[in-house]
C-alpha cells in the first residue's frame, strides 16, 4: 500500500510505501533529510508530524519519549507512514547523485594512532568508482547482519581508499576484532556513502569544527576537502580528549594551522593529570567554544563525537549562543541498537 507523504519546509510531496521509512521515501525522491544514525539510536532525524499516522518503529526509548511522540514527534529513520502524512523537519535540501553502494574492501595498512584508537586504511576495489562527500561515514556489514559505522577521515578527490579512525569499545563485537585478529589483506564489505554529515559550500559564514577524540575523524575529511578545493572560510577546530594521546593527530592540526590563515586550531584536555605536560586549554570542549565565542548568530558548526558532548553542544549553543538550530550539523557517534539489549 502506498500514501502520501507532503515535507516541509518546502511542500516537496513524494510517494511511501507502509513498509519503507519516511527517511528513504524521501531520499527515493531526491531529498536529503537530516538524519546520522538511521537506526533510531541518535536522533538527528527527529521531526514533527503534523498530519496523519505513522508506525514509530525500533528505536532507542530515550532517543523518541513517549512525551515527544504526544506532542507529535517522530523519528523520520525508522517510522513507517499508516496514512498520507505532512512532516516538518529542520531542513530539506536536494540529494545529488551519489549513488549508495555495496562494496569490498582490502585492509591496506594498521596504524595504532594511541592506545585505544587504530587508523585502517581500506583500499577501494580498483574496478568500481566509489563518490562521496568529506565528514559521510560508511557501515561495515559483518556476519549476522550486523553493521558498525565509522566515518570517512580522508577527502574524497582522487581517493583509492578509505581512512577510518576506529576507537577500540571494550568487549565490543567488531572494533575488538580490529585490535586483536585483523590484519593487512584482509577483505571486508561495507556500505555508503551515508549520512548528512558534510560541508555546506553554498554559505560563507566561519565555521566552528568541534570534534570529540575520533570525532576528528570526519573534520579530517572535511579540513582536507577545504585545501584541496581551495575553501578559505575561517574555521576553528575545538578538538577535545581525555588526555594528551586522544588528541592522536595533533600535530597534523597544528600544521594546518601553521600553513593556512583561515584555519585555527584549539586543543582541549579535559582530565588533569599532574604528570602530564599540557599548557593549553582544558575542561569541556563545547565549554572552551562558548568562552570564546559567546554569540554563534554568524556561524555553522559542525560537531562530531560522543553523544553527550553533541547534546550539550546543540541545547548550548542555541540556548546561549544564538546559534541558529539550523545551522549545527553533527554526528553523534552512537552504538548499535542490536548491541543496547
Ligand atoms: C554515524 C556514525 C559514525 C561513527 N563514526 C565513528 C568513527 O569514525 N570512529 C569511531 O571510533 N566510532 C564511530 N562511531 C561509533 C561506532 O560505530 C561504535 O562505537 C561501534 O559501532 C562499536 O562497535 P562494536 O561492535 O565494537 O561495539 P558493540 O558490540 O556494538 O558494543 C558493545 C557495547 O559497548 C558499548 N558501546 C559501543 N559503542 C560505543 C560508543 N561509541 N560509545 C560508548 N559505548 C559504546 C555499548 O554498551 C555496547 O552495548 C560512529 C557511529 C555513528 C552512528
Amino acid at each position: 500500500m502506498s500514501f502520501q507523504l507532503t515535507i516541509l519546509p518546502g511542500d516537496h510531496v513524494v510517494a511511501v510505501s507502509e513498509d519503507q521509512t519516511l527517511l528513504d521515501a524521501a531520499a527515493d525522491a531526491g531529498l536529503l533529510l537530516p538524519h546520522s544514525c538511521r537506526d533510531g539510536v541518535c536522533g538527528a532525524c527527529k521531526g514533527k508530524i503534523l498530519d496523519g499516522t505513522v508506525d514509530y518503529g525500533k528505536h532507542g526509548p530515550q532517543t523518541l519519549t513517549d512525551e515527544e511522540k504526544a506532542a507529535g514527534l517522530a523519528l523520520f529513520c525508522c517510522a513507517t507512514a499508516r496514512s498520507d502524512l505532512t512532516i516538518e523537519c529542520r531542513t530539506v535540501s536536494r540529494a545529488d547523485d551519489i549513488p549508495v553502494k555495496k562494496l569490498p574492501c582490502r585492509v591496506q595498512e594498521m596504524t595504532l594512532a594511541a592506545p585505544d584508537v587504530m587508523i585502517l586504511k581500506v583500499k577501494l576495489p580498483a574496478t568500481e568508482t566509489f563518490a562521496f562527500r568529506a565528514g559521510q561515514y560508511i557501515d561495515f556489514l559483518l556476519a549476522g547482519g550486523k553493521r558498525r559505522s565509522f566515518s570517512i577521515a580522508n577527502a574524497p578527490a582522487g581517493a583509492d581508499h578509505l581512512e577510518l579512525h576506529i576507537r577500540q569499545v571494550p568487549d565490543g563485537f567488531f572494533t575488538s576484532q580490529v585490535f586483536s585478529t585483523m590484519k593487512v589483506r584482509d577483505i571486508l564489505r561495507f556500505e555508503g556513502p551515508l549520512g548528512s554529515f558534510f560541508l555546506r559550500e553554498d554559505s560563507d559564514k566561519p565555521i566552528v569544527l568541534l570534534a570529540g577524540g575520533t570525532g576528528f575523524a570526519p573534520i579530517k575529511g572535511i579540513v582536507e576537502h577545504a585545501i584541496a578545493s581551495g575553501i578559505t572560510r575561517p574555521m576553528t577546530l575545538y578538538w577535545g580528549a581525555r588526555d594528551r594521546a586522544g588528541l592522536y593527530l595533533h600535530d597534523m592540526a597544528a600544521a594546518w594551522a601553521q600553513a593556512h590563515a583561515w584555519f585555527k586550531f584549539v586543543p582541549v584536555l579535559s582530565d588533569n593529570i599532574p604528570s602530564e605536560p599540557w599548557t593549553g586549554r582544558r575542561g569541556l570542549v563545547h565549554q572552551a567554544v562558548m568562552d570564546d565565542l559567546p554569540d554563534l548568530a554568524g556561524h555553522q558548526v559542525y560537531a562530531c563525537g560522543a553523544p553527550i558532548m553533541i547534546d550539550a553542544a546543540r541545547q548550548d549553543f542555541t540556548r546561549h549562543c544564538a546559534l541558529p538550530d539550523d545551522a549545527f550539523f553533527a554526528d553523534a557517534f552512537t552504538y548499535a541498537l542490536e548491541s543496547q539489549a
